[in-house]
């Protein structure tokens, strides 16, 4: 069996709006703060339409730190999952950065079990993000990157400062137009007719 194209999704800030606490864009910490970008369900529709296997892979390590419940984050996934059925599957680390976990980003491991349980080929594949973190681990999965860059893509995170040769494949500034772009650069259709 030939292995599938993918696009695999970051979830806060390619997906949903982040919310301010103390001034620090952070995940929703439930349901009812949870608020889908403008073009996030666009952009999944897309994708499945170009043919790619869509997945998210999100780090919530406020689950970790005691900030978020894991019930709270489950209920979210499965909301989304409801909005947007074309997502296959969702991909979460619930570590944080001491752990030194294989799964948490810049990390690859969220890419690499996805590859291994939807039948993958990374190679041929991208990940939409919207820090540097995603983009080195998608370098480090062996796969193409887009970067849906704001004032904080490039800020230091726990896991440190971005290596600075890291660059993603593509940069746009938003989440539809990042799959459009990746249309163009696998020379799809980028209307989505076959
Ligand atoms: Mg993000
Ligand atoms: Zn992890």
């Amino acid at each position: 069996m030939t292995r599938r194209r993918a696009i695999l999704f970051d979830r806060d800030g390619v997906l949903n709006e982040q919310v301010l606490i103390n001034g620090a864009p952070g995940p929703p910490p439930d349901l009812a703060g949870y608020r889908l970008l403008p073009t996030a369900l666009a952009a999944v529709e897309r994708a499945r339409t170009l043919g790619y296997a869509i997945a998210v892979v999100t780090n919530q390590p406020d689950v970790g730190r005691g900030l978020i419940t894991r019930q709270s984050v489950e209920r979210i996934h499965s909301w989304l999952g409801e909005q947007a059925p074309a997502i296959e599957r969702i991909y979460v680390c619930y570590h944080v950065t001491a752990d030194r976990c294989r799964c948490r980003k810049p990390a690859p491991g969220m890419l690499e079990d996805a590859a291994v349980d939807l039948g993958l080929d990374l190679a041929h594949s991208w990940l939409i993000g919207d820090r540097w973190v995603d983009i080195l681990a998608a370098q480090r999965a062996g796969c193409r990157s887009v970067l849906v860059e704001t004032f904080q893509s490039w800020l230091p995170s726990s896991a440190g400062d971005p290596p600075a040769d890291l660059r993603p494949t593509i940069t746009v500034p938003d989440t539809l137009s990042a799959v459009v772009a990746i249309a163009e650069a696998d020379r799809l259709p980028t209307d989505g007719s076959p």
